[in-house]
């Protein structure tokens, strides 16, 4: 049992309009149709906003002012030109970053802990890296100059609100290309001030256009005629549905999906920092993560040890209130998901696997999700093969490092993977042998903007970050 403590970070910090319209050409414009859906706080089920709900006729208008931003004034503007801007918008977030960790935390659950130490900083060293390569782009000397696509239709997940909308437009401006962007239906609410600091920024009009909507206006973005280039993240389900609609319309397409990472701890790792590991690797931002270590595969002869710490270890973790600054474990983000987190849960009692929940108190009001492991659990359950998305490990063992690979492996999924080990061959060795775009040694859920990020198999293919990230966004 924990305590809470009941000093909230202020919300005063941060000011939630009743009513957005959608950011298009440089200002808030109402929906042709007039539609609009709610933002609600998941830790109080409150509504936040209304927000307009675009329509394939507002995405077109985006997709046009798009167009026009990029063949007047981004495409040709010389990098260097290009690179001020994103500093200053980099300047601003950094500024601001206390009021968008807040607001953060409302509209999407997650601990203000997180909001303020790992998105907000990484969001802003996302448009400070970038800004970084704009003017090296035009005379780099590696061979063809590199020129942009032209307009990025991009779709963005809830999980990070904000750090998604980084990871996809920082790189875009930086090579020249201009963006439509949509956010999930769930957390629009920090793209939202980020339009505004595109006008605080005095960025060009139409150089950044923020379409809020559901599905239906994702299908609009990717869809359209006059898109060059589309980057996505999001589920499987959807990013193949999203490959089926761009293939053969010569669109240039990279997609960021889920996973169900290994995170192997061998009989010979600090046992005490791994259990650490395990911990971040599953609980940070309530397990919406798509490379969360949603699977333990622990050594069978230090299996008892690391599940003795390891629940001890989670009976000391907070949950509650996302912007108390003690709080490790926050809301999840929507009904829907918790619905979701619940019926793959239930499965896996079913399914025969033994459940172990954290004694921990939910609050009466949000939705909210305790700190749960499986162990017995088998390959074959669909807690061991279906992302989760939630505070849920599956516990699984192994005796030679060959199964701990093979176990590993054996998914549709290849975002990221973790080794827990003192053998530095080893570390190499897994590393070779692990089908995944990310592995981790002794540490777990580590980014950086330098740093190449995306999947292999069905979580994708391309990468953001690092020089990486913007090959997507460049042609020779
Ligand atoms: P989702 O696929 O349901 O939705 C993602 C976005 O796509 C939302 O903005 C949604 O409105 C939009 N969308 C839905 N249907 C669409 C369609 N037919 N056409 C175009 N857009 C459509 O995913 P989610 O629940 O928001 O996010 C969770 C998923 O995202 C998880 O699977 C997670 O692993 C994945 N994810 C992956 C990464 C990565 O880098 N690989 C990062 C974060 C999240």
């Amino acid at each position: 049992m924990f305590e809470y403590a009941p000093a909230p970070e202020s919300r005063d910090i941060v000011d939630i309009k009743p009513s957005y319209g959608l950011f298009i050409n440089g200002e808030f414009v109402d929906p042709k149709g007039g539609e609009a859906f709610k933002s609600v706080n998941p830790a109080t089920e409150e509504t936040l906003a209304e927000i307009a709900d675009a329509s394939s006729e507002d995405v077109d208008a985006a997709v046009a002012a798009a167009r026009r931003a990029y063949d007047t004034v981004w495409g040709p503007m010389p990098g260097s030109e290009r690179a001020k801007y994103l500093y200053r918008i980099a300047r601003i977030i950094a500024e601001r970053s206390r009021e968008l960790a807040v607001l953060e935390s409302i509209d999407n659950g997650k601990p203000i802990k997180e909001t303020r130490d790992v998105d907000l900083p990484l969001v802003a060293a996302h448009f400070f890296y970038n800004a970084g390569w704009a003017d090296k782009l035009d005379h780099a000397g590696f061979g063809p100059t590199p020129r942009p696509l032209g307009v990025a239709g991009q779709v963005i997940p809830w999980n990070f609100p904000l750090l998604m909308l980084a990871w996809k437009i920082a790189p875009a401006l930086a090579c020249g290309n201009t963006v439509v962007l949509k956010p999930a239906e769930t957390t629009p609410l920090t793209a939202l001030a980020f339009a505004e600091i595109c006008q605080e920024a005095d960025l060009p009009p139409g150089v950044v256009n923020i379409v809020t909507g559901a599905g239906e206006t994702g299908r609009a973005v990717v869809s359209h005629g006059d898109v060059d280039k589309v980057a996505f993240t999001g589920s499987t389900a959807v990013g193949r549905l999203i490959a089926k609609a761009v293939a053969g319309t010569g669109k240039r397409l990279s997609l960021e999906l889920g996973g169900k990472a290994a995170n192997i701890v061998f009989a010979d790792a600090a046992i005490d920092q791994a259990v650490e590991g395990i911990v971040n690797g599953i609980f940070f931002n309530q397990g919406h993560v798509c490379c969360a270590g949603s699977r333990l595969l622990v050594e069978e002869s230090v299996a008892d040890e690391v599940l003795t710490k390891l629940k001890r270890r989670i009976g000391t973790l907070r949950l509650g209130d996302p912007l108390d600054k003690n709080t490790d474990i926050g809301a999840i983000n929507s009904a829907e998901q918790l619905q979701r987190i619940r019926e793959l849960t239930r499965s896996g009692a079913d399914e025969g696997a033994n459940m172990w929940t954290a004694d921990c108190p939910l609050p009466d009001t949000g939705y909210w999700f305790a700190p749960t492991v499986f162990t017995d659990v088998q390959q074959s359950h669909r807690i061991a093969r279906e992302e989760i998305f939630g505070p849920v490990l599956s516990v699984l063992t192994f005796r030679t490092p060959d199964e701990a690979i093979t176990k590993a492996n054996n998914t549709p999924y290849g975002l990221s993977a973790g080794v827990w080990t003192e053998k530095g061959s080893r570390i190499l060795w897994a590393a070779n042998q692990l089908k995944a775009g990310v592995v981790w040694a002794n540490t777990f859920n580590k980014f950086d903007a330098t740093s190449p990020f995306g999947g292999l198999k069905e979580s994708g293919y391309g990468r953001e970050g690092g020089r990486h990230g913007l090959e997507g966004y460049l042609d020779v």
